[in-house]
């Protein structure tokens, strides 16, 4: 499979500033030394709590936020170092779908105006193939071309949400990052969004970062699923070797927390206390450590490296990994 982008040692650090002088106080350890590929073709879910980083591993891959160091190729390209000129083309190609459909659409503008406005940013004028254009994309995403003539607010939530993907799909792009894009739906619309989804990424060979902090949707749409707390990835595997075979203690208490009928036995259930540590005072060691059932002394001290369990499966996890 080829690689069609290769994250390398991402870091983001948020200055954390004093009020009064504006003096660095300390920083946010959004993300740390993050190592991921995503191959083309793949849904690749990311995982994890709110403040694991998630969605700022998302925007520093498009380059929507200039992370503190690291790499981001893309195709084998660094964006990291393209001007905004340069740039032009892979803002084309990699688009992002927002979580809340409602604040990402402007309410005072008709949807036919919505549509257009990517045309209009990178320069194209043809009105005849904007028009085809936005009325076949329209038609992949289940709306009839009278929405073109009505404004946002008079929609429903997965209505607006299929003119939010209308919108991030009309460049032909080839990589999309889908932060949360359910999860501000009502329950009954997140699958049929979920389906246009995968639809779409048969239909236009897209490749996917899909973040949410749903398992089972991460279940239903994933090739590849990647885990995250505090900033890193604490374990990364195929769909199916994770759900049936996840070492990661952090893993088995995500698993846990999603409500089953019949009860796997196999494993002991581990519940998570507390919240998610500050990420601007991260534990030493390992990041899990306060919240581990497993931890031991080493796992204060040491911070565990994300090492191969086999071909396709990584951990980050002194036990796992002996
Ligand atoms: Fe738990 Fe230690 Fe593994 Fe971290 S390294 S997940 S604290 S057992």
């Amino acid at each position: 499979m080829k690689k069609l982008f290769e994250v390398k040692k991402l870091n983001m650090h948020y200055p954390v500033l004093d009020g009064l002088m504006g003096n660095i106080k300390g920083y946010v350890y959004a993300l740390n030394n993050v190592d991921l590929d995503i191959y083309e073709n793949e849904i690749l879910g990311l995982v994890g709590e709110s403040g694991s980083g998630k969605s700022t591993l998302g925007n520093c891959i498009l380059k929507l936020i200039v992370p503190t160091s690291g790499n981001v190729l893309y195709n084998g390209t660094d964006i990291l170092g393209k001007d905004k000129k340069e740039l032009n083309n892979f803002r084309k190609e990699a688009q992002l779908i927002f979580q809340n459909p409602y604040m990402s659409l402007d309410p005072r503008m008709k949807i036919y105006d919505i549509l257009k406005e990517p045309f209009l940013i990178h320069k194209i004028k043809d009105t005849k193939f904007i028009n085809e254009k936005i009325e076949k994309i329209i038609s992949y995403t289940g709306l009839s071309k009278e929405v073109l003539d009505r404004y946002p607010h008079e929609f429903s939530g997965g209505q607006r949400q299929r003119i939010a993907i209308a919108r991030a799909i009309l460049l032909n792009p080839k990589f999309i990052v889908a932060d949360e894009p359910v999860s501000a739906l009502d329950v009954s619309i997140q699958a049929q969004i979920v389906n246009l989804l995968l639809e779409l990424k048969e239909h236009l060979n897209l490749t996917m970062l899909f973040i949410s902090h749903d398992l089972s949707i991460i279940k239903y749409i994933s090739d590849r699923v990647a885990v995250m707390y505090l900033g890193e990835i604490v374990e990364i595997a195929e769909k199916k070797e994770f759900f049936e075979n996840h070492k990661h203690p952090y893993s088995q208490a995500l698993l846990n927390a999603v409500p089953v009928i019949s009860e796997d036995k196999k494993n002991k259930k581990i519940i998570l206390q507390g919240d998610i540590p500050s990420p601007q005072n991260p534990p030493k060691g390992c990041k899990f450590h306060t919240r581990c059932p497993y931890a031991i002394e080493k796992c204060k001290i040491e911070h565990p490296e994300l090492l191969d369990i086999n071909e396709n499966h990584k951990v980050r996890c002194f036990l796992c990994n002996r």
